[in-house]
Parts: structure tokens; sequence; C-alpha cells
């Protein structure tokens, strides 16, 4: 049952910023059955009729932020999330589209599983949801997936985000079967030999905690092993989540070799060093783990010159025992002292599931380094929507007459504070807690639908 599209929404005297077509200037859009009707300088369009006017003076319109990397837990665990609660919850972050990966049990290996999920999305009056096919059975890293019947169902991207595949001929294989289908691959990169029973990055932070670190050559030497696969198998290859110097470096160095490459780099990546882990401990804990502070400033740095293609949240949202909350809260303090941990609060900590909640804090997060002048404004819209959009091969990422309404419109200063416990999301696990954040999503539109209304939420 689809709703019948009768809104027509004008949205008057904002700034569109749309980077694949190279404009940036005030202008009033109009959207109307679900299509953008009108894209013209101010106040040439008037009043039309039945329109519901926004002011969005002061404003960013953009087309509709796209997040290539986020876990949903749903089908199988409904305690962390739903895709009805991780769906509002990315509408809420600015999100029209969200891609969901395919670690969730049962797995998304199957067409069933595909057609599930997009049935739950279709229910849901949110972000809309592209699925990521697993690239092997069961995340198993050695038999390949139906790869042109997950296409078929609706699967537009392919990973097995969370588990990397080890065997080389493996993925070879699946990098050209999928190249052959139109799609890209998307890696989780990590050497498990040498994360070990690492909980954080190696470092000083893993010292001074007594726990095992992970170090950066488990990503980096991964890297290098699967851009000489991509280059061999001629196949575009995206890198999930880049989190060291030297990884920035070697991708750099296969393109100019020819590599079809793209990659990403998360909020949490750029915002914060290993030392958050004295702070918040679990809640700061994900793989790959926060790196050190040259790192950090060597993905910054990456986000401004190029080489890192898009930001992605890698959403990731745990209920508090999964990240053993019950043994290890009240270690972990905002004076950030946290000293040596006893022998079971190690093994707790190595046990802590991994990753963050991402969707209602990445472009308050992306801001900030607009905010800063480390990119422009068209910049951060192209890593968040145009990028993203190019890589699931979804419409979107651009605003045009006649195209699907999918924008968002963005106040760049209203001042906030984060603050987990009104998530939409189902869960908290967040180290950005208390984080002044200056900017954020007013108002989301999916297909001509307002899915979003910041102005009828209340965050101080
Ligand atoms: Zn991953």
């Amino acid at each position: 049952m689809s709703p019948i599209l009768l809104s027509r929404i004008l949205l008057r005297g904002g700034r569109l910023i749309d980077p694949a077509r190279e404009v940036d200037e005030t202008c009033d859009v109009l959207v109307a059955d679900g299509e953008v009707e009108a894209i013209e300088p101010p106040g040439l369009l008037g009043i039309p009729e039945g329109a519901t006017v926004i002011d969005a003076a002061g404003y960013w319109v953009v087309p509709g932020l796209v997040d290539p990397h986020v876990h949903l837990r749903d089908p199988g665990f409904p305690e962390k999330e739903t895709i009805a609660t991780g769906l509002r919850a990315a509408a809420a972050g600015g999100f029209t589209a969200v891609a969901a990966m395919a670690n969730t049990s049962p797995v998304n290996d199957t067409p069933e599983i595909t057609r599930y999920m997009l049935a739950q999305a279709a229910a849901v009056h949110a972000a809309r949801l592209v699925p990521v096919s697993a690239v092997t059975r069961g995340l198993g890293g050695r038999e390949l997936v139906d790869f042109a019947a997950m296409v078929a169902a609706g699967a537009h991207l392919f990973s097995d985000d969370g588990i990397p595949i080890d065997d080389q001929a493996v993925l070879a294989d699946a990098m050209e079967q999928i190249a052959r289908l139109g799609f890209a691959i998307s890696l989780h990169e990590e050497d498990r030999a040498l994360t070990a029973n690492g909980a954080v990055n190696a470092g000083e932070v893993s010292k001074r905690l007594g726990v095992a670190g992970v170090p950066a050559a488990a990503e980096t030497e991964r890297i290098r092993r699967d851009l000489a696969l991509a280059i061999g198998a001629g196949a575009p290859v995206h890198i999930a989540h880049v989190s060291t110097a030297l990884s920035l470096d070697l991708i750099r160095a296969a393109r100019k070799r020819g590599a079809q490459i793209t990659c990403e780099a998360t909020p949490h990546h750029f915002a914060l060093d290993d030392r958050a882990v004295l702070r918040w401990g679990p809640d700061a804990k994900m793989a790959p783990p926060l790196r050190s502070a040259r790192d950090v400033e060597a993905v910054v740095a990456a986000i401004a010159d190029g080489t890192i293609d898009m930001i992605a949240t890698d959403h990731a949202p745990h209920d508090p025992h999964s990240k053993r909350m019950e043994r290890l809260a009240g270690l972990f303090s905002p004076a950030g002292d946290c000293r040596r941990l006893p022998e079971s609060e190690v093994e707790a900590l190595t046990q802590s599931a991994n990753g963050i909640v991402g969707l209602e804090t990445a472009l308050g997060l992306a801001l900030e380094l607009v905010h800063r002048g480390a990119i422009s404004p068209a910049r951060m819209v192209e890593m968040m929507s145009l990028k993203s959009a190019q890589l699931l091969r979804i419409d979107g990422g651009t605003l045009e007459r006649d195209m699907r309404a999918d924008v968002t419109l963005i106040d760049p200063n209203v001042e906030w504070t984060v603050d987990p416990a009104k998530f939409i999301s189902k869960s908290r696990n967040s180290p950005f807690a208390g984080r002044r954040l200056k900017g954020r999503a007013m108002l989301t539109i999916v297909a001509g639908e307002i899915v979003y209304d910041g102005a009828t939420e209340t965050r101080a």
C-alpha cells in the first residue's frame, strides 16, 4: 500500500547547495507529487496553490543525505534496533537513504531476507533502506552468495562488514562477479591474526589500561593486500571506515596505479582519538578502534584533500549488556583518569561489543569540520550525499527538476547538546554525550513527503 502523494512544499529562500551541478546560491525549491517540480531564483514561483510554505532563509537546502554504512540489527536483535527505529533515527539525522549491512540474524544472504528488510522499510514513514547483501553465505568467508539473485531482490552493495574476508581466492572471485553486475563491494579491512584479542588501539591508552592493543598494521596490511587484488581484478572496491594514516597513503598510491577505489571515514574517526576510551570506555570501543591523534589528523587531511570520498556513520546500536556496561560503567568518567583495569574488567572490555550509534550525531560532527574551515559546505554535501549515492548506484545525490524529491534542510548554526536519552535510535551507546554541536537537520523530505520535522522536536 503506497500513500497517495498530494503534498506540495515550497522551500523558500534557502541556500541550495548541490555540488553535482556546482550550485551554491539562494533559491526557492518547489516539491510536488514526490518530485522536484521547480528550482528558481527567490520570489519567481510566488506561492503555488495548496503549497505548504517553509521559510528556509538561513538554512541550507541539500540533496538528501545518504549513509553507505549502517547496522539496523533487523532481523535478529530488536533490543538494539529495528528497521523502524533505525530509519526514523536516520531521518532525524538528515538522512534520506541508508545502506543496511548484512550482519543480521539471519544474515542477509538470501533474497528472502532482502525482501523482508524492504517490506519492513516500506511500512515506515522515514528514510529509505538500501539493502546490503552479504558476500559470503552466513558471513562465513567461504561460499559466495548468489549475487545476481540478491541484485534482483534489491541489494545495491555487497559486504561481509564486521568480518573480513580472509581467503584471497574467495575475495578475488567475489570482486570480479560483483563488478560484472555493475555494483561495488565494501570491505571491512582487518587482519585478525594482528588484531588478536586487542580491545583498543595499540599505544599509550592500551598500555595505561593494561589491555591488548589493535595495531594500525591490522588494518593497513589487509588494505595493502586487497588494493593489489582490486587492481588485478579491475573491479570497483570500497574500503569501509579507514582509520590510519598509512591506509590513506596506500589508497593514494593504488589510485595512481589505476585502482577504482573509493573509501569512507566515520565521524568518530575524525572527531575522536583513542584517549576518548579513558572517558567513555565501552562506548568508545569499535572496530577499527579510535586511533592516535596523528591518525585523526591524517583522516581530516584526507577528507580535505579528497582522498576520502564519503562520510559513513557505521551506526552500530548495542544494548547495555552487549557493551558489558554492568561491569564497566563505573570505571570510566569524564575526567578521563581511568588507570590500569583489574583482570576481570580487562576481560569485560575485550568482550564488550564493538560500535557506537551515529545517525543522529553525524551531521553535527561533519559540520564541525565546516565550521573550523577544514572543508567547504559543498564538500560536506558531496561526501554525505552525492558520493554515497554513486557508491550505492541509487538515484539522488543531486536536486534537479523531475527528480525524486529527497531533500534535507539543514540549520548550520543552531547549537545543541548531544543527549543520548533523546535519541530516536533504540540504543544509547555514544561517546558524544554532552558534546556541544552546531548545526543539525531541520526537515527531512523523502519522495516529497516530510518524514522528519525538527521544529516539532525539542532539543535544547
Ligand atoms: Zn566494519
